[in-house]
């Protein structure tokens, strides 16, 4: 049951699309390397499609119309866009949600330090990453500082190429015998994640003048002082804009892809439906996938809930069964991305159930590990509908596993919207070096 490589059935019509989508895909990765990023990038996408605040929607008591568009924007880091159905809400919406944080390092809420000449941020890292890959290599900051008096400061540093970008040192090979013979979750921990920001002394400064020299940096440009640290969200990625690789220039690299790829697709589906849809569809861009979807901010919390009780309410008769009902008839593709088969790596795959790059959307019945544990293990009919939907649209899937059976695994927001007893199944993009 080999799939096809999509390559193959592309016409010059589908090449030019799909050149095109990739392009604009790019840019969504430069301009959203973290969370916020994303939903400032979508809410002003939707913006521009028609969208309105559903915040402001209440606020009028509006009601809500078959054809309307709106937007939640959850604390501005989850997103939720809305275009309403003919059918009524109670009837289920249609879903695709994706998750917009990826693995990164946080700087510490006390992160400043200097030690022998250098200016330092102490960090602990968000996600699952491979520390080591981390070192040597330019890295840029962004996020947000909350000041005592309510303004919110908003930094990028090191993506400009006028920027200068940060970094971690890593041992030079001479030195490195006893390093290179240690475990690979060890060879840099996570207290060595200590991101060097600075090495020129403030001339007049007795203590701590490197310290003092970048303060008085970030005090000239964004008018920040050390306490300010307290009260921020900085996280640092890799410096530098995505890019096409190969020299066929079939694949794009790029830090994020995880889960942006599908949030980019899942913003761009909605905003291309022209018509009024039958049923009310969603496009859900959650954030804390990569720590277990905890937080007011991640799927566990109850933003999606209370944003389909609101819709019940505007649409029509409010009450609670109503909303219980919408959530239960939902149907969702819970969109992620898949382990794309490396040859390189071949030993961690089962070649017959894997996901590979350029043979379309990827399918996950489940994902999990061990004995599918943590799954949401979708059901049979559900997929059997999208089977049809998707052979008879002509669009290109596969179906895969995470990997050989015990050989690790991972989840999705897919079992916490399955929680509600909507029909929900895994599915995304094959991705490598994830
Ligand atoms: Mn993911």
């Amino acid at each position: 049951m080999e799939r096809k490589n999509a390559w193959k059935t592309y016409s010059e019509e589908d090449i030019s699309k799909l050149n095109a989508i990739s392009a604009e895909y790019v840019k969504f990765l430069d301009n959203g390397k973290t969370e916020r990023e994303c939903v400032t990038e979508t809410v002003a996408a939707a913006q521009k499609a028609g969208y309105v605040d559903l915040e402001q929607a209440i606020a009028q008591q509006r009601a809500l119309n078959p054809g309307d568009c709106v937007y939640s924007d959850f604390m501005g880091k989850a997103l939720m866009l809305f275009k309403i159905g003919k059918q009524p809400i109670f009837k289920g919406l249609n879903i695709v949600g994706a998750h917009i944080d990826s693995p990164r390092i946080d700087l510490k809420q006390n992160p400043l330090y200097e030690d022998t000449d250098f200016a330092y941020l102490d960090t602990h890292y968000y996600g699952g990453i491979k520390k080591y890959q981390w070192v040597a290599m330019p890295l840029a900051m962004h996020g947000v500082v909350a000041k005592k008096d309510g303004t919110l400061v908003n930094i990028v540093i090191g993506e400009d190429p006028s920027d200068p970008v940060i970094g971690i040192s890593d041992l030079l090979p001479h030195l490195s015998r006893d390093q290179m013979s240690k475990k690979g979750s060890v060879v840099i921990e996570g207290e060595e994640l200590n991101i060097i920001i600075g090495s020129k002394p403030l001339n007049d400064e007795e203590k701590e003048p490197v310290k003092a020299a970048v303060l008085a940096l970030l005090k000239e440009k964004y008018d920040i002082e050390e306490e300010d640290f307290l009260s921020a969200e900085l996280e640092v990625v890799p410096a530098g804009a995505a890019r096409d690789f190969g020299l066929d220039r079939s694949m794009i690299i790029g830090y994020g892809h995880d889960d942006r790829v599908c949030a980019y697709a899942s913003v761009n589906a909605i905003l291309s439906i022209d018509e009024t849809p039958e049923y009310t569809c969603c496009c859900l861009l959650a954030d804390k996938e990569e720590i277990g979807s905890v937080g007011a901010t991640g799927m566990h919390g109850k933003h999606f809930e209370n944003a389909v009780a609101e819709l019940v309410n505007a649409t029509g008769e409010y009450s609670d069964l109503l909303v219980r009902r919408a959530l239960t008839a939902c149907r969702m593709l819970s969109c992620d991305v898949s382990a794309g088969y490396d040859p390189n790596f071949a030993g961690v795959f089962e070649r017959k159930n894997a996901a590979y790059l350029g043979r379309g959307v990827c399918f996950n019945k489940y994902t999990g590990s061990g004995g599918k544990g943590g799954s949401n293990d979708a059901n049979a009919e559900y997929m059997g509908k999208l089977r049809r939907l998707m052979d008879d649209a002509n669009v290109n899937f596969q179906t895969a596993e995470l990997g050989k059976v015990d050989q690790g695994g991972g989840g999705t927001i897919a079992y916490i919207c399955a929680n509600y007893g909507m029909e929900v199944i895994d599915s995304g993009v094959a991705v490598l070096s994830m």
